[in-house]
């Protein structure tokens, strides 16, 4: 039977419609409007339109988004004393600043400067703690949206065997602690994967939930899954450009073949992808009502 698939698109639009209420329910009743600013160095196209795709979902939702774009020539100087503005700016409760950053700023230094109370992406190392730890803090956007993905397309991950391949700091790390948490959407048993590892089909047959995080085109091959798997694919890779420059894109999972062995599956485009953002929204309310101290 052909697995069920998951769709991030569909799902991302349900939390969508959660937080417009939501917004409109701190607005109209504690005079809260949330704020996160945006902050981008230099023109990298690719930087330029994840930017514009944030902004416009802040628009979309209610959100206030304030969008600092500053020359390629800014000094890190100028950078920590913009971060240090929006700490303390109280219309402001998440600030993103876009990577990559200009070769001449420490990335570090800048996320360090970064409020932890305003860190919405996660990445700051007292939200890193806080997650590993399981105290309430900001979770990264792509980890939670998989963890979203998982409790809202039905599957039970309390107890389940999860295998994840891929250990970066972004999607592979995170999103392991946040499974073997002690919480409801959690209590997995959690195995990572990565380039060392020997006999990876070996781990991953034995996952009731597949997490492919690597950065590979159809890495994971129908061989490699358990029947009645589920399989989350977080593999965005360019593969091609269509003739009128449109990307072209393909999972880490071989789709088309593991879709006939799997249980439920999330496709790429419209399985993980749209998750980020709208967690990166979650987050910003969650910011605000944290500041207004109304959780
Ligand atoms: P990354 O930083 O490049 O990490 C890739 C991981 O895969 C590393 O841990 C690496 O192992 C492991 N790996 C690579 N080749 C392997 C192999 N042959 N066998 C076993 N493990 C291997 O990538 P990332 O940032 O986590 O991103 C992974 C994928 O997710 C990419 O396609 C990216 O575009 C996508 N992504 C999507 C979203 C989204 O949808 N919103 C967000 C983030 C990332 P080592 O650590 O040993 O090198």
């Amino acid at each position: 039977m052909t697995a069920r698939i998951i769709s991030g698109t569909e799902t991302a639009r349900q939390i969508r419609e959660e937080l417009i209420k939501e917004v409109a329910n701190l607005k109209a009743n504690h005079n809260i409007v949330p704020g996160l600013a945006t902050v981008i160095v230099g023109d990298d196209p690719a930087s330029q339109t994840y930017v514009g795709a944030k902004i416009k979902a802040c628009q979309a939702l209610g959100i206030y988004s304030a969008n600092y774009p500053l020359p390629a020539g800014t000094s890190e100087e100028e950078l920590l004393k913009l971060i240090a503005d929006l700490n303390t700016d109280p219309a402001i409760n998440g600030i993103l600043v876009q990577v990559p950053l200009p070769d001449h700023i420490d990335e570090n230094r800048i996320l360090l400067a970064i409020s932890p109370d305003k860190d919405v992406d996660g990445f700051h190392p007292v939200s890193v703690g806080r997650m590993v730890i399981g105290q309430p803090g900001f979770l990264p956007c792509t980890p939670h949206g998989i963890q979203e993905l998982l409790i809202r397309g039905g599957v039970e991950t309390s107890g389940a065997e999860v295998v994840i391949v891929g250990r970066s700091n972004i999607v592979g790390k995170p999103v392991a602690n946040i499974l073997l948490q002690k919480a409801p959407g959690a209590n997995a048993t959690v195995t990572v994967c990565h380039s060392a590892t020997r006999d990876i089909a070996a781990h991953t047959r034995r996952a009731d939930i597949l997490i492919a995080a690597i950065g590979k085109p159809k890495f994971i091959t129908a061989d490699m899954v358990k029947p009645g798997a589920a399989v989350i694919d977080v593999g965005t890779n360019e593969i091609g450009r269509t003739p009128e420059g449109k990307r072209i894109l393909s999972g880490d999972v071989d789709f088309d073949n593991v879709k006939e062995v799997a249980g439920v599956i999330t496709p790429v485009p419209g399985g993980v992808g749209p998750m980020t953002i709208v967690m990166l929204m979650a987050n910003t309310v969650r910011a605000a009502k944290l500041a207004h101290e109304l959780i």
